[in-house]
């Protein structure tokens, strides 16, 4: 968890190939609906460039659905999801249906001013989702796909998207915390390397 631009999605990933499960990340779940252009990705896309949270229920049937799916047995890293506490909630109902509860919740923290900064010089490949800054250039690192900002990293939008962190998603730490499932807090600051080791550490695994 962490807001936007707290490093969910490159920590994530990273979490998920050193543990080989798989990373289900709602965010890149709807972008792609979006791609594809399906009955969903037309639902959320107006939630999604205003910055505003998609409905819960759609959210959870996302979710029901992945975890159906082959691969997640072993375990499984959620990036940006649970984000309400009626998600968190539903979430431990899909999971004790499976006989499954979580292990750790991560809370990546990372200043505001840093969060502006880090989303606003943020680009993203067209072809393979490749996180990277300005300094890439215009084409990816990674495939040679065209780099682009992200249509909801628009400052008015990241500024709501913060304030709905705050609003919504902030009381989701709060109600693990008041739980029984281990928070794990991580400096989020510094290279994304520095920011795996702290990680690492602090999950000791
Ligand atoms: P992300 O890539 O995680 O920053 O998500 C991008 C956008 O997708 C968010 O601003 C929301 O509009 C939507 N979204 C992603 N995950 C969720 C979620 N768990 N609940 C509601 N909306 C979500």
């Amino acid at each position: 968890m962490g807001p936007p631009g707290a490093g969910k999605g490159t920590q994530g990933e990273l979490l998920s190939e050193r543990l080989r499960v798989p990373r289900l990340s709602t965010g890149d779940m709807l972008r792609e609906a979006r791609r594809e252009g399906t009955a969903l990705g037309r639902r959320v896309e107006g939630y999604m460039e205003a910055g505003e949270l998609v409905p819960d229920a759609l959210i959870l049937d996302l979710i029901d659905e992945r975890l159906e799916a082959a691969g997640t047995l072993d375990g499984f890293v959620m990036d940006g999801f649970p984000r309400t506490v009626a998600q968190a909630k539903g979430l431990v109902e899909l999971l004790e249906d499976r006989g499954e509860s979580l292990d750790a919740v991560v809370n990546l923290r990372v200043p505001e001013e840093e969060l502006v900064r880090r989303l606003g010089a943020r680009r993203v490949c067209a072809e393979c989702g490749e996180i990277t800054g300005p300094e890439a250039g215009r084409d990816c690192p990674e495939c040679g796909g065209r780099l682009r900002e992200r249509s909801d990293d628009r400052p008015e939008t990241v500024r709501r998207r913060l304030q709905v962190y705050e609003k919504e998603t902030r009381p989701v730490l709060r109600w693990y915390r008041e739980g029984d499932v281990r928070v794990v807090d991580v400096d989020g600051t510094g290279t994304v390397e520095e920011v795996r080791r702290r990680l690492r550490d602090r999950l000791g695994r």
